[in-house]
């Protein structure tokens, strides 16, 4: 049963859900990482290992969004990301697996080999894949593809925000902070003093943020920011979880009525780079010091600027005496066979480019 359900069990008759993860996902320490960075204990919290064909932090979103999906009767559920977005890919391969169509509605972002590959799977997936290049266009064509999935199953699609992060999807981490919780009485990890993550679109922050307050940790989040602010800042940030502690508060009131503490999270932006979905060469060497360690692969766009941060906080002394979580947020299964005979021009002919172009520079390796 899931963490959550167990604290609060009238949660679980009111939040429908698709089982897709393997939880908990593992956490493992590094002690030589954490020796020369000079922290108490790092751990690493395995959510690249969360689901089968492909993990990362978007299936504890999905599996209460595709939960939600089937409650209301969509045929079919309808979301927004960059071209490579790790999202819209989760979310095909999961409502595929639901009995749910997907539609991907998608705008342009640097070339990188994991985009090329989350097209051709998400493609394969059986997903819609749309890419508009402006907001005005993105709008008309959403609003083609909603009415087109109304006339031919029936029903509206269900729309889900970008990165999953509306207040149910942000449950899935909520129920992230209890799972982790778990794992400390287990024994296999201290209490953390602050979690590092990636911040695309909030969901991951806010849901872990009303976690570990309804659990009375103190816990600080430091988030880095890898997208532009309109997409993550602190603003939005605050009301995800101001609406998630409300939602899960109304379905049991024995769930606290937690508060923001907006002074316990870091939104920093120092590791955004040249911008979103450009790799940048501290992340580049964070990848290379996790792949080291560990042999767990990062992602250039989100994960491997969040552990950057971290190991340069570390190298400047700031996690002195701190017991510190990297909470992994990238796929690490690998995907080369799913994509190994995938043909690009099955895809629709505007995405082609990102096949006949070359990629980042700093990905060409
Ligand atoms: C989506 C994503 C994130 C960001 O999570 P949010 O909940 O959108 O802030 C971080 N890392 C990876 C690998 C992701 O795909």
């Amino acid at each position: 049963m899931l963490a959550l359900f167990q604290r609060y069990p009238p949660l679980e008759s009111a939040l429908p859900r698709v089982p897709i993860g393997q939880w908990p996902t593992p956490v493992t320490e590094t002690a030589p990482l954490a020796a020369s960075l000079g922290c108490a204990q790092l751990f690493i919290k395995r959510d690249d290992l969360s689901a089968m064909p492909y993990g990362g932090n978007k299936v504890r979103k999905l599996e209460f969004l595709l939960g939600e999906a089937q409650r209301r009767g969509a045929r079919a559920v309808l979301t927004f990301g960059f071209a490579g977005s790790n999202h819209c890919l989760a979310t095909a391969i999961y409502a595929q697996a639901a009995g749910l169509g997907a539609i991907s509605m998608l705008l342009p972002q640097p070339n990188s080999k994991s985009l090329q590959r989350n097209l051709l799977l998400g493609h394969s997936a059986g997903a819609t894949l749309r890419e508009h290049n402006s907001m005005a266009s993105i709008t008309a064509g959403t609003i083609a593809q909603w009415l087109r999935c109304l006339v031919t199953t029936h029903r509206p699609p269900m729309v889900i925000p970008a990165g999953g992060s509306s207040p149910i999807g942000a449950i899935g981490f909520v129920n992230a902070a209890f799972e982790l919780a778990g794992q400390v009485e287990a024994g296999i990890l201290p209490r953390p003093d602050i979690v590092y993550t990636a911040m695309g679109s909030t969901g991951t922050t806010a849901g872990l943020h009303v976690g570990f307050r309804a659990l009375g940790w103190p816990t600080r989040i430091a988030a880095i920011r890898v997208t532009e602010e309109p997409y993550a800042n602190p603003a939005k940030t605050e009301r995800l979880i101001r609406e998630t502690a409300a939602l899960l508060h109304r379905h049991d009131p024995g769930f606290p009525a937690v508060a923001p503490d907006m002074a316990a999270i870091d939104i920093r932006g120092e590791y955004f780079g040249e911008g979103y979905g450009v790799h940048s060469a501290q992340g580049d060497t964070a990848r290379d010091t996790l792949a080291e360690a560990l042999g767990v692969t990062l992602d250039g766009t989100y994960a491997a600027k969040g552990f950057a941060a971290l190991l340069e906080d570390g190298q400047r002394g700031d996690l002195a005496g701190k017991a510190v979580v990297f909470w992994n947020t990238y796929n690490s299964h690998d995907l080369g066979e799913a994509v190994a005979g995938l043909d690009y021009h099955a895809l629709p002919k505007r995405l082609h480019r990102y096949f006949e172009t070359p990629v980042q520079p700093r990905d060409r390796v």
